[in-house]
């Protein structure tokens, strides 16, 4: 494994992710909305998501930015990140397979949307977000760069911590004792956590 290599995993994990939500995403716009949460503060948050998880890596990786936090490549970090990367991309399938039209990038209840707990939202209620963690664990351990590995910790952590809370509420609008019981079984994202 050498620096370059580990860069091109860093670029497939980006466009992985991006082919498995094409298809949610064009569905999702025909899917009108019910209920939403959607501000400027999910436009700020989601904003920040991108460039920690998106923009700033892809800078380094395209320009070799941020020299001065660059430090030593380590490949067994990059074969394990290379690991968690795959583990990412197989949970982001999941999740988009079990949401279905219940999918949205922020926070909306669409008409008729459905409270899903099956598959692996049997064991965790925001494992769309627990892969997004693993991606931001993976950014980390590819980009030995201070900057470029760290930032997605930071940004996707942001949106994280800003916004599950807000989720849950809305959900628990919308559902009641469905999601409460919900709550009461599942982990946020770590199973039995
Ligand atoms: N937080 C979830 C989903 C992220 S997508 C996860 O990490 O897997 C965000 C949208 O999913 C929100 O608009 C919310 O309404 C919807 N959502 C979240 N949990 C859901 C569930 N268990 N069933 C159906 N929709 C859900």
């Amino acid at each position: 494994m050498t620096l370059t290599v580990a860069k091109i995993i860093y670029v497939l994990l980006a466009v992985g992710w991006y082919v498995i939500r094409i298809p949610h995403e064009r569905r999702a716009r025909k899917t009108p909305v019910a209920r939403s949460a959607r501000g400027l503060r999910e436009i700020v948050l989601l904003s920040i998501s991108f460039a920690g998880l998106g923009l700033i890596p892809f800078i380094y990786v395209v320009t070799g930015a941020f020299k001065f936090a660059n430090y030593p490549f380590q490949p067994l970090h990059a074969w394990l990140g290379a690991l968690v990367a795959a583990g990412s991309l197989l949970l982001f399938h999941k999740t988009h397979r079990a949401l279905g039209r219940n999918w949205s990038v922020s926070l909306d209840l669409r008409d008729s949307h459905k409270l899903v707990t099956h598959g692996v939202y049997r064991y965790v209620r925001h494992p769309m977000y627990s892969a997004f963690w693993l991606w931001a664990i993976a950014q980390a351990l590819l980009l030995p760069n201070f900057v470029a590995g760290f930032s997605g910790l930071l940004g996707f952590g942001t949106l994280y911590l800003l916004r599950v809370g807000q989720e849950e509420q809305l959900m628990i609008e919308g559902f009641g004792a469905e999601y409460t019981d919900y709550m009461s079984r599942t982990g946020r994202v770590i199973p039995w956590l």
